[in-house]
């Protein structure tokens, strides 16, 4: 029984992290009491005596703790969020199975060595016990769980794409502590802990729906077919009829509720933002050659619309130093704002279309600038230029890049041609 009550409060921290809750599980295995004891009696942790000693081991312990540290550390980069991405479900599914299998005290050789002779559709594990049945729903609902739980990262990510508000990072640190510490007590107090797990989900759910709900309710039925529309848009993606009120979009994406007068500034704040220009849905690539999801279109077809993107950005520069310079005339507690002022308002634009890859060597020499710059915040008066100064070498860095990935991955200098099948 305590079995099932204990693997149902794992699914949470199993679908958050990894490497993390099986680390705190070998953990609690090694230095919980033995037999007999009376903590023993009452929790789950009679579950953990049982498991192997590959896992148990110092080796083991030492393996996976460094295992959990290299997955701490790489939650912490928005660009490895983001290479993750797709692969992270499964992989969460098959150690939140390879777990619950070990807590039965499922034999894992055996059960790789008959796969790999009868192949992946063996019957054994069926019909072998309940027990082992049971490991691989829980499998399968750590998937789904962190599918969810990735759906609400990427709605996230979709309106601050390199987490500039320090959202993200803020929920990546909170899901290691759960991660961690909600293994051990799932074992310490199950079913309280199967409780909070099961209102954590609900929550989880209950958070996607409202953030769907959100994007729809701000749609407006088209005025010819029909068809829900952003009120940003400026043509139907049903009909490809134009609409004649169209909304602004503002900071990160948000539509406004004044209508657009100046088409030209609202195309440059639908491509700063990372919206389709036509129909306003949001696009998904960290490129700059791409097809909107909904309706095909591309964020940029010509080298001079480029030229003129690149323009409009450079003319939001002088103000974004001014305001920087005002930011750092507050000694230390300048420092944040400006540079979140500065990261969305100026350079999310460009490195919104660099792809991750690409950007990754100039990522981190442009942060390593950033800490010599930011030592200088001590001495007086230069003190007070430092965040202009981060701001203009971002700028120009960040745009030197932008500049040579759009060069390579544009298509044919014609407005209006179809998808180029280039590999950039
Ligand atoms: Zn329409
Ligand atoms: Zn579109």
């Amino acid at each position: 029984m305590i079995f099932y009550i204990t693997s149902l409060g794992l699914i949470p921290f199993l679908a958050s992290r990894a490497l993390i809750p099986i680390f705190a599980t070998a953990l609690t295995a090694r230095f919980a009491p033995g037999h007999g004891d009376l903590l023993t009696e009452y929790t789950g942790i009679e579950l953990v005596s049982g498991l192997p000693g590959y896992l148990t081991g110092d080796h083991a312990l030492i393996i996976l703790g460094l295992g959990a540290l290299v997955e701490l550390v790489i939650t912490k980069s928005p660009d490895m969020r983001l290479a993750l991405q797709t692969s992270e479900s499964g992989i969460r599914a098959l150690t939140g199975f390879f777990l619950c299998f070990n807590l039965v005290e499922g034999d894992f050789m055996e059960l790789v060595d008959i796969v790999l002779r009868e192949g992946p559709t063996t019957s054994y594990v069926w019909g072998n016990s309940f027990a082992y049945t049971w490991s691989f729903c829980i499998g399968w609902a750590v998937f789904f769980t962190a599918r969810l739980r990735g759906a609400i990262y990427a709605t996230l990510t979709d309106m601050d794409e390199d987490d500039d508000l320090g959202v993200q990072g803020l929920m990546s640190w909170m899901e290691d502590s759960f991660g961690f510490f909600g293994a051990i007590m799932v074992f310490l107090m199950p079913l309280v802990t199967l409780i909070v797990a099961g209102m954590t989900l609900l929550g989880l759910y209950l958070f996607k729906k409202y953030l769907d709900y959100r994007e729809e309710r701000q749609k407006v039925p088209c005025a010819h077919c029909g068809h829900p529309n952003h009120r940003c848009a400026a043509a139907c993606p049903n009909c490809q009829r134009h609409h004649d009120r169209v909304m602004q979009v503002g900071f990160l994406g948000i539509i406004k509720d004044q209508p657009v007068t100046d088409f030209a500034a609202h195309r440059f704040s639908m491509q700063a933002t990372k919206r389709c220009y036509s129909c306003g849905e949001r696009l998904r690539k960290k490129q700059v050659n791409q097809n909107c999801p909904v309706c095909g279109a591309q964020p940029f077809y010509s080298q001079r619309e480029l030229d003129e993107y690149l323009k409009r950005v450079q003319e939001k520069l002088p103000q974004t130093l001014a305001i920087c310079a005002a930011f750092s005339l507050i000694p230390i507690f300048g420092l944040i704002p400006g540079i979140i002022y500065y990261r969305t308002n100026l350079l999310s634009s460009m490195r919104a279309y660099i792809p991750v890859a690409s950007g990754c060597m100039t990522r981190w020499a442009v942060r390593l600038v950033n800490l010599l710059l930011l030592g200088l915040q001590w001495v007086p008066l230069l003190g007070t230029l430092v965040l202009p100064m981060m701001c203009l070498v971002n700028y120009m860095v960040y745009r030197s890049v932008f500049s040579r990935v759009a060069r390579s991955g544009l298509p044919l200098d014609a407005p209006g041609s179809a998808p180029v099948t280039s590999g950039v």
